[in-house]
């Protein structure tokens, strides 16, 4: 009876799908892949997560223990949860939760769909949480999300603006991580031809640039400032390459404006964002489009809302925060068969608007894009602050090095003090203090050192070391 249950629940999920599955091999229009989902009216789009919701509840109860002792013990039925408005009776799930069911349940916990009769049935692949410390959570996903990752990845990196005649290098070292294998994938559904970079040094990547002449660079923020600056070194011009458009993932990139227009002068390219997490796979989550860049300082990402619930709540309460107004991201997937998470944390501080944008698409768009994760935040003394505004205040000099790292430990009377380890020729230590105090309102150290002299960000950057005594 259970299995059948299991099975049936499934069952519904999986005809659901079918429903909304529009354009799934081809574009629609020159311009917009899934035209009928992507500017669907608002309504509509509610009406659709209202509709998958309701089978996606049932499913998660009957296949994932996780959820079913969840659901048992705030006394409540899957049906109980069926519109967009019955969220908030469902505690936003955090990845402590997640990670505490996969210690008490080895090794791969029990929040996820997948079971081993799926996987030894339509396994496809395992990705491991690319998160900060903790024990590992793993995700396994199976070849019906592939197929809809494909498709929903498409649909985003058609919303760039990435064409069949472009090339795409992936500079990444692939890994357990979904970022270059889900677009990997989704370009092979766009015919869009594709370099591999996996397991190359930065001096042999830079090298395919210039030779094999690749359209579009796709890799984290950090390691597309480090491979321009590579390309300098051997006497090579980022800016006059063949790259006209960087796709950036895996790290907060668009939103950070000094980071972003270093960037975009060193390679003389457009940039476009991808934005999600791998809990809440397969998707896009968020993507750019050709208005991303509203003005010179503001961007703008949107929302894969027909894959997706995307709430923005106040990181204190957890409760939901009125359009406009800023709180962290809260996903809740309808379009996973292995990880249909219900209302889980990702933890991004951004500001929703749900105007229409002039691409034409409805979907929700995170304005000024995301700054890092909520979890990030740094406690200096009672001052808090986030990387991100740290790296704003960095970025901010002039002709500082790519490269930084901000030092925090406790000194000899025992008080907590944070240093900037950053590059120059000359000393700058004045103008660095000055920045991250007028943004950040501490005073740091600042210690010189020569350009070259830091670690080179290999994939996402590690800048913050916290050294304090607990
Ligand atoms: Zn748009």
């Amino acid at each position: 009876m259970a299995d059948n249950r299991k099975e049936q629940t499934r069952n519904q999920w999986l005809d659901m799908l079918e429903k909304y599955k529009f354009d799934s091999d081809a574009p629609a229009t020159d311009q917009i892949w899934s035209e009928k989902l992507e500017c669907a009216s608002r309504d509509e789009l509610i009406s659709i997560q209202n509709d998958k919701l309701k089978v996606v509840t049932p499913f998660l109860y009957e296949n994932s223990d996780f959820y079913r002792r969840r659901f048992d013990k705030l006394d409540l039925a899957p049906t109980d949860i069926q519109t967009v408005d019955d969220l908030t009776k469902w505690p936003v799930v955090d990845k402590t939760e997640m990670m505490e069911d996969a210690l008490a349940h080895p090794p791969y916990g029990t929040y996820s769909t997948m079971d081993q009769e799926l996987w030894d049935t339509r396994g496809w692949m395992m990705f491991s949480s690319s998160g900060s410390s903790g024990v590992p959570r793993v995700f396994r996903y199976s070849h019906v999300d592939r197929d809809l990752w494909e498709w929903a990845n498409a649909r985003a990196i058609y919303s760039f603006g990435v064409r069949p005649d472009d090339t795409v290098f992936l500079a990444s070292g692939y890994g357990p991580h979904v970022f270059a294998w889900g677009v990997q994938y989704a370009l092979q559904r766009m015919n869009v031809a594709s370099i591999p970079g996996g397991g190359m040094t930065t001096d042999m990547r830079a090298n395919i640039v210039d030779r094999f002449k690749p359209t579009v660079l796709c890799c984290t923020t950090s390691y597309a400032l480090h491979l321009g600056r590579v390309m300098e070194e051997k006497g090579l011009d980022p800016a006059a390459s063949s790259i006209r458009m960087l796709f950036v993932g895996g790290e907060p990139g668009t939103g950070i404006m000094n980071t972003r227009n270093r960037l975009k002068e060193l390679w003389g390219a457009e940039m476009r964002e991808f934005y999600g997490c791998t809990e809440v796979s397969p998707h896009s989550g968020g993507y750019s489009c050709s208005h991303a860049e509203i003005s010179g300082d503001v961007v703008a990402t949107h929302l894969m809302e027909d894959h997706q619930i995307w709430e923005l709540v106040d990181p204190d309460t957890m409760e939901p925060v009125a359009e406009g107004e800023r709180g962290i991201t809260v996903a809740t997937s309808l379009l996973s068969e292995s990880s249909p998470q219900l209302r889980f944390n990702v933890g991004d501080y951004t500001v929703y608007s749900t105007e229409q944008c002039g691409c034409g698409r409805t979907h929700v768009r995170a304005m000024g894009s995301f700054a890092g994760r909520s979890d990030d935040l740094i406690n200096l003394r009672g001052v808090k602050m986030y990387p991100v505004q740290l790296e704003q205040a960095v970025r901010a000099v002039p002709g500082i090095g790519d490269e930084y790292e901000i030092l925090i430990e406790t000194d000899e009377a025992g008080v907590d003090m944070m240093t900037a380890r950053v590059e120059h020729a000359d000393d700058i230590s004045a103008q660095v203090i000055n920045e991250i105090k007028t943004r950040c309102e501490v005073t740091v150290g600042v210690e010189m050192l020569a350009p070259g002299t830091l670690p080179k960000t290999e994939f996402k950057a590690k800048r913050i070391r916290d050294e304090r005594d607990k």
